[in-house]
């Protein structure tokens, strides 16, 4: 079944980071040198426009403990693309993903092996704190994991993509053809039997978050949609509202008309089609978001398109 008796593949997506990514190479092998396991390590370059896959290149010549494999994207494809890439090229019993920053500590590695080693197919890596985030993406963070959570049936408060997935797990996830894949709920969403690891979230040793709010809130509203129609319910509850204030306020009015005084309120009109107005406009734009996306997936492009990769071995690609 397993070809090249690689137990354990660590994937690692990375974009903009050659100031990091051999450091956080060097402190993963760390933490796997001790347990008994043969590894690779899978750096995927999401297109960076630095000097990452140089660095990548590099890294790969210096052929440490482990197999060493490097893939670079042809463009910026995000972070999900770079995930579900490395688990298309990788060969572990188990697969762990983490961030390349090293907010995701090496050190709990082990710690995840043993629960994979107690039988659970998904190890979930759940942040103990938030880390330093501002007030307002605090906020927006609880709703969406509230949403998110509900959509999915399972609390997905504080998970994070630092995880375990096993083999099993992975070929399920592999042969989804949803273009738009959410990695974090999606472990959740396929069941089995899954338990959590919690790890303090680091800081940013070198460079920035690559989150801005606007990608932020894109993220958000992408990944909901993707997991459920809900918002397209909420137009019809709306709609029903609406209905019962236009009886409400229909009925008021002809009460007044048959009292020979009619609504004088110029000003009611005005803002009820103001109010009418942006709903629709609103409902239209959410049902258009929704087109959008199922014309993405009919479109059937590729998740991403890989121009180089290093370390990989032809004979050994059997699948
Ligand atoms: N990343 C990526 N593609 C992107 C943005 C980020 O592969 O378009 C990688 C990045 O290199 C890092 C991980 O995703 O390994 C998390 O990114 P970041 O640290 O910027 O996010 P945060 O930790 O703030 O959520
Ligand atoms: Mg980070």
């Amino acid at each position: 079944m397993n070809m090249n008796n690689i137990d354990l593949s660590i994937i690692i997506p990375v974009y903009n980071e050659e100031d990091i990514i051999e450091n956080t190479v060097i402190e993963v092998e760390c933490a796997l040198k001790p347990l008994d396991y043969a590894y690779e390590i899978i750096l995927v370059d999401d297109g960076s426009k630095d000097d990452t896959w140089k660095t990548i290149e590099r890294i790969e010549k210096m052929k440490r403990g482990g197999i060493f494999k490097g893939i670079l994207f042809s463009r910026n494809f995000g972070k999900e693309a770079a995930l579900l890439a490395g688990l298309a090229y990788s060969k572990g019993r188990a697969v762990i993903t983490m961030d390349s920053d090293l907010q995701h500590p090496p050190e709990k590695i082990p710690e995840f092996i043993t629960e994979w080693e107690n039988g659970y197919k998904i190890v979930e890596g759940v942040k103990k704190s938030r880390g330093n985030e501002t007030l307002i993406h605090h906020v927006f963070a609880g709703v969406f994991y509230k949403i998110l959570s509900r959509s999915v049936g399972k609390d997905m408060d504080n998970t994070s993509d630092f995880k375990l997935l096993d083999r099993e797990i992975v070929d399920v996830i592999l042969k989804m053809p949803e273009k738009q894949m959410f990695y974090r709920a999606i472990s959740a969403w396929v069941g089995f039997k899954s338990t959590t690891v919690k790890f303090e979230v680091q800081k940013r040793t070198y460079g920035e978050s690559k989150w801005t709010a606007v990608k932020l809130t894109q993220y958000a509203i992408r990944n909901i949609t993707s997991f459920t129609s809900a918002p397209l319910q909420v137009i019809t509850v709306l709609g029903g509202l609406f209905f019962l204030l236009a009886i409400f306020v229909g009925i008021f009015a002809m009460i007044k008309w048959v009292n020979g005084s009619a609504v004088e309120g110029f000003t009611t009109v005005i803002l009820l089609q103001l109010i009418y107005g942006s709903i629709t406009m609103f409902a239209m734009g959410l049902i258009g978001y929704y087109i959008s996306k199922l014309s993405d997936e009919i479109r059937n492009r590729p998740r991403y398109i890989v121009e180089k990769e290093i370390g990989i071995d032809e004979k050994t690609e059997n699948d």
